[in-house]
């Protein structure tokens, strides 16, 4: 399945969205509308489109990928490669709302938020999996110098690099792994932390191979070596799948709506008035 949700004015207002439902009969709609950055562009049998139904809520559906109306265009990332990416425009493209219809009429953003809840810890795992690999390759890199003979001994800087990195990651696994247990239990705070951890973890692994990387030197930046390609990867995910600063932005705005009223508060409110 490829999901068809983000549209030019940004993904991260999906609340604006433009692609229109028409009635075309009863029981019938059809889609008109351009989705853009959408992954598996020509491999999905199906995508999962986010639209405006003809009353003007978020609804969505499953359309058939093989069917009339859609038109491709793929765009050639910087990373992330394995799988095609880019535009799909979708012209008059029919909807049986009996048996496409995801959920009931508008309830398209619960559908993306259920969906992205149990989604995000899985694309952070996958991150800390590419952190971790560059870890494992750089310490095996410096083992098989420093035995070669061709470090005598490894510098401070280096040994503190790894032990902090790999700290690091650990602990975004261990976030990671409690995101995925609240989002299974449909636990309240499952939305909010499948977003702060999915930023947090994606800027963790950057964060964390951008400190590794020189410590194997020149190698590493060879457009054909692992380290180089998980770069590139891993900044993708800064963006995909939610970008990190809308993220942190509904988690800091979630945090907020959930602080009980601080005593002290109408003393200073009182305070300021007088
Ligand atoms: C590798 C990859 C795969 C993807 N796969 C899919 C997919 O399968 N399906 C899909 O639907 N989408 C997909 N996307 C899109 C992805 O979900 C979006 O990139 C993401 O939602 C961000 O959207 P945008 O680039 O349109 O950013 P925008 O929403 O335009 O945001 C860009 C920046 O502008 C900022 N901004 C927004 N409003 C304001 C404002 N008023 N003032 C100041 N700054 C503002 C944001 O905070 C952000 O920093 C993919 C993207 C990538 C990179």
């Amino acid at each position: 399945m490829g999901i068809a949700a983000t549209e030019r004015h940004g993904g991260s207002r999906i609340r604006e969205i433009t692609t229109q439902a028409r009635i075309a009969g009863t029981g019938r709609w059809l889609l008109t509308g351009e989705k853009c950055w959408v992954s598996r562009l020509t491999e999905a049998t199906g995508f999962v489109a986010f639209f405006r139904d003809p009353d003007g809520q978020i609804s969505a559906a499953i359309i058939d990928a093989r069917g009339a109306g859609l038109e491709r265009e793929v765009t050639e990332p910087s990373g992330l490669g394995g799988w095609s990416w880019g535009t799909l425009r979708l012209h008059d493209v029919p909807v049986e709302v009996d048996k496409q219809l995801l959920g009931a009429p508008g309830e398209g953003l619960a559908i993306f938020h259920r969906h992205f809840t149990a989604f995000r810890p899985l694309v952070t795992a996958t991150a800390l999996g590419t952190a971790a690999s560059v870890h494992q390759h750089v310490l095996s890199a410096l083992a098989t110098r420093r035995q070669a003979g061709i470090l005598a001994r490894i510098r401070d800087n280096a040994l503190i690099t790894l032990g902090r990195t790999h700290a690091e990651i650990l602990a975004e696994l261990t976030a990671v792994l409690t995101a995925g247990r609240l989002a299974a239990n449909n636990h309240p705070l499952a939305d909010l932390i499948a977003r702060s951890g999915k930023a947090a973890g994606a800027d963790t692994a950057n964060r964390v191979v951008a400190h590794l990387a020189p410590l194997i030197g020149a190698a590493g930046y060879q457009r054909a070596h692992p380290v180089a390609k998980a770069r590139a990867d891993l900044a993708g995910l800064l963006y995909a799948d939610g970008i990190h600063d809308s993220l942190y932005r509904s988690a800091g705005q979630a945090l907020l709506q959930r602080v009980p009223m601080d005593a002290t508060v109408p003393a200073l409110v009182n305070l300021r008035a007088a």
